[in-house]
């Protein structure tokens, strides 16, 4: 079963799991936010289409995370010119969802034109020239369309709000708008499981204290966050950077449906990246997810492996700290946009349960 939608879109346990008013406090860790941070842009007088307004999760995608699928020399304008563009990352898949509504870039182009914000007018949503002409981007990742030429008014609104779902003749859609800001990185490093992953705050602790302690030894990460910190910082011992370092990590258990479609407790581990560009942070990812990690010398915690991730990551939304089945966003109360297959299913097999379960009921009550 699906977790309800609350403020708190990772599940977490701990000291996060106090639900955030959305302008009072914030959690550090950007996945654990929420949007409409900050003071709230001009609203509009009205908006042609109906759409859906609530507290979504923030959408934590780097730069190049965005940029991935897109052909390089268009890669390379948008990132000389980040503030002309924003990403509008579309709910549902990657070209697929094309193949469905081959209006979608005409559909969503009206949506924002209907918002009757200031300085609208030329905007233009293009879906951008791909790197790979081949089929393989059905469910490419993450998928996105590029808006060009918002005024300042509507960036503010599209970005503070951040996500929209409306229907439009029938047509079901969701979209996220995203700056290209070359300083956002994802917080999130990998899923852990094992026997010692379980919801217990102590077993966390010593989970995470044994990761830390290891990384404190080890000499690739630690000549990693030197190289990367001498450059911004002043000058002061790699001990000192490291232990600076690893205090902005953290571990937190979540309930997630495996691929089996059971419930089990994985451990997500989070930390603040120290890299000043795409490449340094690929490889502070690898070399954290690369090396084992056993608590107590004897409890391996495996981390990472392909196949030792116990879910596909959110297809629909692109996250990878969730399955599809567990996707907040089509839950949140009046969402109007498309519903992903699995949470489909996964209604479908509640309402079929609940029937069996009254069954008997009503025939009883017949008598
Ligand atoms: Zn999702």
């Amino acid at each position: 079963m699906a977790n309800l939608p609350n403020n708190n879109p990772l599940g977490h346990q701990g000291p996060q799991a106090t639900p955030h008013p959305a302008n009072g406090y914030q959690p550090n860790n950007p996945h654990a936010q929420t949007m409409r941070r900050g003071l709230p842009p001009l609203e509009p007088s009205q908006s042609r289409i109906a759409y859906t307004k609530a507290t979504y999760p923030r959408i934590v995608k780097s730069l190049d995370g965005l940029l991935a699928e897109i052909m390089e020399t268009t890669a390379d304008a948008v990132r000389a010119n980040p503030n002309k563009y924003i990403a509008l990352l579309v709910y549902g898949g990657g070209n697929k969802i094309k193949e469905e509504n081959p209006n979608l870039t005409s559909d969503i182009e009206n949506f924002i034109l209907g918002l009757t914000i200031a300085g609208n007018k030329r905007i233009r949503v293009v879906d951008p020239p791909k790197k790979y002409t081949d089929k393989r981007g059905d469910f490419a990742k993450p998928h996105i369309l590029l808006l060009h030429h918002g005024s300042p008014e509507l960036r503010a609104y599209l970005l503070w709000y951040q996500t929209f779902a409306f229907q439009t003749e029938g047509r079901k859609i969701a979209f996220s708008a995203l700056r290209f800001d070359a300083n956002v990185r994802p917080w999130f490093i990998t899923d852990i499981v094992g026997r010692a992953v379980c919801d217990d705050p102590e077993a966390i602790q010593e989970g995470l204290t044994t990761i830390t302690s290891a990384l404190a030894k080890d000499t690739n990460f630690r000549n990693h966050v030197d190289a990367c910190l001498a450059k911004v910082e002043n000058p002061r011992s790699i001990d000192e950077r490291v232990q600076d370092t690893l205090k902005g990590f953290e571990m937190h258990s979540t309930r997630v449906t495996n691929r089996e479609k059971k419930e089990i407790t994985v451990w997500q581990l989070f930390a603040n990246p120290i890299a000043n560009n795409g490449l340094e942070f690929k490889e502070w990812l690898k070399i954290i997810t690369s090396r084992r990690y056993i608590i107590d010398e004897i409890d391996e915690m495996f981390i990472r492996c392909k196949n030792l991730k116990p879910y596909d990551s959110c297809a629909f939304c692109k996250s990878e700290t969730h399955p599809e089945e567990q996707c907040p966003f089509p839950l949140v109360a009046d969402w109007k946009g498309p519903i992903p297959k699995e949470v489909r299913a996964e209604r479908a097999k509640a309402k079929e349960e609940l029937a069996t379960k009254n069954a008997p009921l009503i025939e009883r009550n017949k008598h």
